[in-house]
């Protein structure tokens, strides 16, 4: 199969009747119509490498759609709507049952949240995959990291560790006490992330600001805090943990929760005044959000004892030690 064959197989769809481009695939460059008045362009990038992201041999269909869905995450964490995307992939060989099962979970979760595939590059090369997405938000109302304000509440959306739970399982690492019954409903959180976009969308004009974690909460609590110059003070025991979590060593649940990665759950943080406007949000999207703690001067974190934990934890850095 030639590359033409290839992006002509696999990446080119028929235009959507609502289309937001006037070309899409197959020329040099898509032509997209200008944001719709009033609105204006998010723009986000985010790359996968095999062996760093993900294992080499997990299903196609899931990698497709973790590609796309981590993106989507940032669009959420922006509060806006997806539109488009753009897909950058090095493959080893033109494997067709991989393609197949690949573009089958990214088209599928594109038209779940209409996200119009519109160009791309592909490349033989050990296997990546970068995808650009495009999503828009009303002019200036882009939930930022940067609005944390000392007083606001600390929310996280969902449940935090699970998917690194199932990360430590299927790594086989010692002390993870998890059957196959259990690992089984773990592994949608690693393996199929769901991007709460709607949820983003619903906070805008709400909270002061919002980040995804990606790296961990600690991480991306990290930076949401260093953007918006505070500190927090978040309570261990009130983490959103699922039973199978909770059924860990304490050191092992701690390191889930704190500096897991791949949660894709949002964080953000509001007024107090706002807490009933934030679980009508919450109710209403179908995910639910915790308060975890509240902004304050400087960063801690307590369990129940009142007690700092005794590790340290830090979350995800590809460039690191
Ligand atoms: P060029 O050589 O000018 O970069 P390519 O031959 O790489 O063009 O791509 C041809 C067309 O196919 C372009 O419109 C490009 O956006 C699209 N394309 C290439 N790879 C992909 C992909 N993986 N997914 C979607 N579109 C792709
Ligand atoms: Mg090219």
């Amino acid at each position: 199969m030639t590359e033409f064959e290839l992006i002509q197989t696999y990446f080119t769809r028929p235009k959507p009747g609502l289309s937001r481009a006037t070309l899409g695939v197959g020329d040099d460059c898509a032509l997209l119509h200008p944001p719709r008045p009033g609105m204006q362009w998010a723009v986000s990038c985010d790359m996968l490498v095999a062996g760093q992201h993900f294992f080499e041999d997990v299903s196609p269909q899931l990698l497709g759609h973790k590609a796309l869905a981590v993106n989507l995450s940032d669009l959420a964490a922006c509060g806006a709507k997806p539109v488009a995307f753009f897909l950058a992939l090095a493959l080893p060989q033109a494997d067709e049952t991989f393609l197949q099962g690949f573009s089958t979970g990214l088209h599928a979760l594109a038209d779940e949240f209409e996200c119009e595939l519109l160009g791309g590059d592909t490349t033989r090369g050990p296997l990546n995959i970068c995808i650009t997405v495009m999503g828009e938000v009303p002019q200036g109302q882009a939930l930022l990291r940067s609005g944390a304000q000392v007083g606001d509440d600390v929310y996280v959306s969902g449940k935090l560790g699970d998917a690194s739970l199932a990360l430590a399982a299927l790594r086989g690492e010692p002390g993870v006490q998890l059957g196959a019954q259990a690992l089984a409903e773990l592994r949608p959180a690693l393996e199929q992330p769901q991007p709460r976009v709607a949820l983003g969308r619903a906070l805008r004009g709400l909270v002061h600001s919002a980040i995804d974690i990606s790296d961990g909460l600690l991480s991306d609590l990290g930076h949401l805090l260093q953007r918006s110059q505070v500190g927090a003070r978040v309570q261990l025991d009130a983490l959103p943990c699922s039973t199978h979590l909770r059924q860990q060593a304490p050191q092992l649940q701690q390191r889930c929760l704190l500096a897991g990665g791949d949660d894709y759950e949002l964080l953000f943080t509001a007024a107090p005044s706002q807490a009933a406007a934030v679980q009508a949000a919450a109710h209403q999207t179908g995910v639910p959000v915790t308060r975890i703690g509240c902004a304050q001067a400087g960063l801690q974190i307590w369990d129940l004892q009142n007690q700092i934990p005794s590790t340290n934890f830090c979350g995800f850095d590809h460039f690191a030690g």
